[in-house]
């Protein structure tokens, strides 16, 4: 038997000082849920799904409701789930608005398809049984003033500080991992962040599950998650690496951003370059959250 372990982040970024707590409580309650999923003896990738689900359906994080928006005001959505047991693994590309991506990954975990993007993917849903929900229903005031500050050049266009993920180890060892976000404030149409793709913003095997957030381009660019779990699998300890990845995203790839990573017996192991990140977590003996280091 090995130790159950459920790791959330709520995104790394400049959450303003009086959302914090809040950022990080909404942790602690996604990290319960997908605990709840492993205490009854479900399965790793149930239980992210399961967290990952608590945060999109609450508007302070950038996914689900409440995503940041494209540079023309549209909701596009990136996500991806991993088992890390069996190696299947979905990503899904600038979806149209639906309330749950996590729950499409989900579906499309299995299927030999790996990544689906576009109009394409979003019919793919619909083939599913997911329904698309207007997109203003997904919109919050508070996205809408922060993007109208990123369009108008007085706020940054940079990430928006509440994409979401979640890794977790079930009573039998597996592993699994997975990242849901609207990416970036502003960002191009078109424009597909780490998130969904696999090796970079998410990754799970039978030794690491990963969950990355940040400067989509950065992680891209340096394949992150699937060098850190490399590192992890030869031998080198997880939280070192962790650091000193994320440091090099920062210092040789000009990104900053945050991660947590939990081994097949380690963690949860959480850390970031950016200002804050919010994170929470879940074991059988205790749990907890937070977001400032
Ligand atoms: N990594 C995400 C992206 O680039 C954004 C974030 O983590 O906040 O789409």
């Amino acid at each position: 038997m090995s130790h159950p372990l459920v790791l959330v982040h709520g995104g790394a970024g400049d959450v303003p000082a009086e959302r914090r707590a809040r950022h990080a409580q909404g942790c602690l309650e996604a990290a319960q849920a997908g605990g709840r999923i492993l205490a009854a003896g479900g399965t790793a990738v149930e239980a992210v799904v399961a967290a990952i689900e608590v945060l999109e359906n609450d508007p302070v994080y950038n996914a689900g409701t409440g995503c940041a928006l494209t540079r023309d005001g549209r909701v596009t959505l990136d996500v991806s789930l991993m088992d890390g047991e069996t190696r299947d693994a979905a990503g899904l590309a600038a979806l149209g608005p639906f309330k749950n991506p996590i729950r499409i990954a989900r579906a499309m975990l299995y299927e030999p398809v790996v990544m689906m993007a576009g109009i394409e993917a979003t019919q793919w849903a619909e083939r599913h049984g997911f329904r698309q929900v207007p997109e203003e229903s997904m919109i919050t005031e508070y996205v809408r003033a922060r993007w109208r500050a990123v369009m108008d050049g007085t706020g940054k266009s940079n990430f928006a500080g509440g994409t979401v993920g979640a890794v977790a180890r079930d009573a039998q060892g597996r592993l699994a991992a997975g990242t849901s976000t609207g990416g970036t404030m502003g960002k191009l149409p078109g424009r597909v962040g780490d998130s969904p793709v696999i090796g970079a913003g998410t990754y799970a095997d039978d030794v690491a599950a990963i969950s990355a957030t940040g400067d989509g381009e950065a992680f891209l660019r340096s394949v992150f998650a699937a060098r850190l779990a490399d590192k992890v699998r030869y031998g080198r300890p997880p939280e070192q690496s962790l650091r000193k990845i994320l440091e090099r995203v920062r210092d040789r790839f000009d990104g900053i951003g945050g991660a947590i990573l939990i081994t097949r017996d380690g963690g949860p192991f959480r850390y970031w370059t950016s200002e804050v990140m919010s994170h929470g977590w879940w074991t059988p003996q205790g749990e907890g959250c937070g977001i400032e280091p």
